[in-house]
């Protein structure tokens, strides 16, 4: 959970509307709400392991308060899982984005809410699989006591739901058709890709081509890669390339049907097979998919003469999947069907020269999903993320970034305490006493891949003025001066860390 002054929230919400007219700041609050509500239903997903849906969504409104925007009470409540029904009727007590609004603009002649009313949009949405949109029928911005809350299927709303178009333009399908929201607010507004592939090294080069020159096949295609590599972006920029990039994307995760308790069937009507007719079937950490399934998936492939493979099936594995083979885990016939084009995604630490050009790329997409303006990174924290080692790859260089961006001041720059938490794994620096007097700081490896040891930040940076100060004799402002800080700075460090000086 992220704490943010609610009157920093309020500034922000205040000056983006100033920037950017009411209407336009509305939306953007929707999807950052929106897609807040979808991650808060990644993390219940993952807490609730059993599939336990009931429990994850009577979870929303005690969620909802205690991110602390609001106090929700129920006034009404019901859902049917197996029918896909949602309504819910809530009062909402002290809405901070109220508050903030009625500060800055003065009583409002509509409804305030507006990132309060796009989290549980998109935390029902995820959950439930079905679009369900929150509105609000009174708001303390408009002068109400408190504000009061719908949330009902996208279809019971009727004709006009404009919220869907704002949500995910691309991905609305008709009515009582199971429905995939986006994970993400659309990115391609501009008309940029938006599953471009990013990086220049040799590696990535190399799948990206594989991925261009496969795409216009029907037949199978395999993405081998670490956690975090971004396999599933591959595998809808490969979508988005194919001859079937207007049907549909299903993801499927595989580890769901361990145990044989899936939410929703693979096979037969309304199966992730049936829902992907016309476009691909993305089955995501294919090695954990349960024997029996094997045997059907091996079955139907097999059946599916050339005419009428209507399903272009991708898969995923972060292991080696022959493996798995060998282990008599997986089906031999299946595996080769699945792996006829393997396509191998290098882990992050093996291509670093890409690290700057992802840096930038998250930071201009974070910022931009988050509605918040940002100069750019120190050169501190961009220097410590280049020799990191990214044991989480791709998904975790974009979650410090993404983190960064939250913590980080509006208009500021992202520092190194925005980014690392101190639980990760640091790479580990000699001090160098350059010829010029300087203190410079070198990576063990020179620039290939290091060792690591296991020093949190603090104790590095703790090293660093041990060394420096050593270096200077014990003379803290030439120290300072060598480390290219303030004197007044390094002593507030020194104190900080608990560091001994001589004056
Ligand atoms: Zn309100």
């Amino acid at each position: 959970m992220v704490m943010m002054q609610t009157a920093v929230l309020g500034t922000l919400r205040r000056d983006v509307i100033n920037a950017v007219g009411i209407d336009r700041a509305r939306s953007l609050f929707y999807r950052t709400g929106w897609s807040q509500g979808q991650r808060y239903a990644e993390l219940v997903r993952k807490r609730f392991r059993q599939d336990d849906l009931t429990a994850a969504l009577a979870a929303g409104p005690r969620l909802h308060t205690m991110e602390g925007f609001v106090k929700v009470s129920t006034k009404r409540f019901e859902f049917d899982i197996k029918r896909g029904h949602y309504h819910g009727e809530f009062h909402w007590h002290d809405s901070t984005e109220a508050v903030e609004h009625m500060r800055a603009f003065g009583v409002s002649d509509c409804p305030t809410c507006w990132m309060q009313v796009g989290a549980p949009a998109g935390f029902t949405t995820a959950l439930l699989g079905q679009p369900v949109i929150f509105r609000e029928v009174e708001c303390m911005g408009q002068g109400a006591e408190r504000c009061v809350v719908i949330g009902r299927n996208a279809a019971a709303w009727g004709n006009e739901v404009p919220e869907l178009e704002l949500f995910a333009p691309a991905t609305v399908k008709p009515r009582n058709q199971p429905w995939n929201p986006a994970t993400e607010p659309p990115q391609n507004r501009e008309g940029t890709t938006p599953h471009a592939i990013i990086g220049k090294t040799a590696g990535i080069e190399r799948a990206r081509r594989l991925v261009e020159r496969v795409a216009g096949y029907a037949e199978p295609v395999l993405f081998l890669g670490e956690p975090g590599t971004g396999k599933e972006f591959f595998a809808r920029r490969l979508h988005e390339l194919s001859s079937v990039a207007n049907g549909p994307f299903v993801t499927v995760n595989c580890d769901a049907y361990a145990g044989d308790h899936a939410d929703r069937p693979m096979f037969g009507e309304g199966g992730a097979m049936e829902r992907a007719k016309g476009g691909t079937l993305f089955l995501n950490d294919v090695s954990s998919l349960p024997k029996p399934i094997q045997s059907q998936l091996a079955a139907t492939l097999g059946a599916e003469t050339k005419t009428s493979a209507a399903v272009r099936v991708v898969s995923a594995c972060s292991g080696r999947l022959r493996d798995f083979v060998e282990s008599g885990a997986f089906r031999a016939d299946l595996y080769f069907r699945l792996s006829l084009l393997p396509i191998v995604i290098p882990p992050l630490r093996d291509r670093r020269d890409d690290v700057p050009m992802l840096i930038d790329h998250f930071l201009h997409r974070h910022s931009k999903a988050h509605g918040k303006p940002l100069r750019g990174i120190s050169v501190d924290a961009r220097d410590l993320l280049l020799r990191y080692d990214f044991p989480g790859n791709v998904r975790e260089l974009s979650n410090m970034i993404e983190r960064g961006v939250i913590y980080s001041e509006p208009g500021g720059d992202l520092e190194i305490s925005h980014i690392f938490t101190g639980i990760e794994q640091m790479p580990e620096f000699v001090e160098v006493l350059h010829a010029s007097g300087r203190i410079v700081r070198r990576s063990t490896a020179g620039g290939a891949r290091t060792s690591f040891g296991s020093r949190t930040f603090d104790e590095m940076e703790e090293e660093t003025y041990r060394a420096a100060l050593l270096a200077a004799d014990g003379n803290v402002s030439a120290a300072a001066r060598a480390l290219g800080l303030s004197r007044a700075k390094l002593d507030y460090r020194l104190a900080k860390l608990g560091i001994a000086r001589r004056t």
